[in-house]
């Protein structure tokens, strides 16, 4: 009992996601001693749901992944596992008895109806009641603790990733620890830096004439547009890419690694599923993007200025269209400009 309130305790007291699965892993193998143990972390996408195994303890002993960045190389289609599948149906623990004795007992963690973590245990013997209850519990508590978390980094109108969170996830990238992120001490905590396939993309998407739309339909319907917008939003873009509503009618998508051609086309397609969708009342509204590569000693409003400044390039040119910092420069259409480091901005 004392036990699982102080690994109850050490998990309260985490923010970083990373964190708190590593403390997840360090209650569940302390007090209930599985054989094999994940922690995933769940994507639903569009046709299917993918999961990534972000902590848990195998033949190799426990390992631990940033649980912000996907690897792809490690992410699988949850229809092939059946017994997480049958999970993520019915929305409930699973259990699967295997011939010497041990079983296998899988959890979803829920938000509202949808599975965004499972937790998957292989256990030797019988547990007493007293213990099943323990462990359903523990795992709830990290359920409700996902959950506040999630409320705090998402903006409350369309549930993409807040503003304030953007740091954050760009220092992830960027492979440099936030000061306040003591995972970067843990020697079992691989960080990844930029990688070597391809660079990683910042657009930032802006939408045309909402103001307009606003004046003629009302705020509300303002609003309602960019509900809708940020589902489109979701739709045209992989799982592992981070979206962001950064303020009124402002988007921003940080992209996985890959080649300026493929980021050009994933934004190109946003552009047009946008163009291609009917806004209720609306009707049709358009979006200009301006995007750039992430340099490894950028700071966010480097990155991001580049990205802004491609994107007023793309509203000046008569709106409706993707436009890249780098091409932009190389076409000699605009000039680059030193962005003074520390430089502070105060108006
Ligand atoms: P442009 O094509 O140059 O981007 O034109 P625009 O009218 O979209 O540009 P501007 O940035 O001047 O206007 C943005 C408007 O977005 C201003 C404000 O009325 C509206 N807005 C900002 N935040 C919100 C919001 O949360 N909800 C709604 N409905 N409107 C918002
Ligand atoms: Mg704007
Ligand atoms: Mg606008």
């Amino acid at each position: 009992m004392l036990d699982l309130i102080n690994h109850v305790v050490r998990i309260s007291a985490r923010r970083d996601r990373t964190e708190i699965n590593a403390a997840m892993v360090d209650a569940l193998m302390d007090l209930f001693a599985p054989q094999k143990l994940t922690i995933y972390r769940c994507y639903a996408g569009k046709r299917k749901t993918v999961i990534f195994p972000c902590a848990g303890y195998g033949p190799q002993g426990k390992f631990l992944r940033n649980a912000y960045l996907p690897e792809q190389r490690l992410c699988k289609p949850l229809d092939r596992d059946p017994l997480l599948k049958r999970s993520q149906k019915e929305l409930s623990a699973v259990i699967e008895c295997h011939e010497d004795g041990s079983h296998r007992i899988a959890f979803p963690v829920l938000r509202r109806d949808e599975t965004i973590y499972f937790i998957d245990l292989e256990l030797s013997d019988e547990f007493s009641p007293d213990k099943r209850i323990a462990l359903t519990g523990l795992i709830e508590y990290f359920g409700n603790h996902i959950t506040l978390l999630d409320y705090g980094e998402t903006d409350t109108l369309t549930g993409l990733l807040s503003r304030k969170t953007f740091d954050k996830h760009l220092f992830e990238l960027l492979g440099q620890a936030s000061t306040d992120d003591t995972a970067s001490q843990n020697p079992q905590f691989a960080r990844r830096t930029l990688s070597p396939n391809g660079n990683h993309w910042l657009a930032v998407c802006d939408v045309d004439h909402f103001k307009q739309i606003n004046d003629n339909f009302g705020h509300l319907i303002g609003d309602e547009v960019l509900i809708m917008l940020s589902q489109v939003m979701r739709h045209s873009f992989r799982f592992d890419d981070q979206l962001f509503r950064f303020g009124g009618e402002e988007f921003v998508a940080l992209l996985q690694p890959t080649s300026r051609e493929r980021a050009l086309a994933t934004l190109e397609r946003f552009r047009s599923d946008v163009e291609a969708t009917t806004f209720s009342r609306v009707g049709h509204v358009t979006v200009s993007i301006g995007f750039s590569q992430l340099l490894s000693n950028d700071t966010p409003t480097d990155v991001i200025d580049r990205a802004d400044e491609a994107l007023y390039y793309a509203k000046r040119s008569g709106r409706n269209r993707v436009e890249n910092y780098e091409q932009l420069i190389a076409d000699q259409k605009l000039t680059a400009r030193e962005i003074a480091k520390g430089e502070v901005e105060l108006f």
